[in-house]
């Protein structure tokens, strides 16, 4: 192979200087599919062993005979892809994921799902009150 073959990343030579990342950031550099720091992954783990909205315990992965909506999904609690902190990362159920969807938290808090299960601003997890203070 003669001659200059760019590689898809050498635009990446060309950028600026590398910044000095705070620690956090740096620790942060192993992140997982949805984007999540693996520190920051840790900590919502630790924390949310039940639905946070739901508050059903959760399964970590799809077994032959446990209940799929019992699988624990990631969430961001504010519908922002950009807002990865430990105030808007949480982890819910499958079933209370795919129903909330895009909403906003407070409407669909209101939705027939959460009535149904009897689910609201006074049952979901400290993490979902401030997230609605916030979002309200
Ligand atoms: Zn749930």
């Amino acid at each position: 192979m003669a001659g200059r073959t760019l590689s898809p990343f050498s635009f990446l030579s060309l950028g600026p200087p590398p910044l000095i990342l705070p620690l956090a950031a740096q620790r942060g550099t192993n992140m997982n599919r949805w984007g999540i720091p693996a520190w920051l992954e840790d900590e919502v783990r630790k924390r949310d062993k039940d639905c946070v909205y739901c508050g059903i315990q959760m399964i970590e992965k799809l077994s032959p005979n446990g209940p799929r909506k019992a699988v624990a999904t990631w969430e961001h609690i504010v519908n922002d892809a950009s807002l990865i902190t430990r105030e808007n990362i949480a982890r819910c159920c499958a079933a209370c994921n795919s129903s909330k969807g895009t909403k906003k938290l407070a409407v669909w808090l209101e939705s027939s799902y959460c009535k149904r299960r009897g689910i609201n601003k006074d049952t979901v997890a400290e993490i979902v009150k401030v997230a609605l203070r916030v979002d309200a």
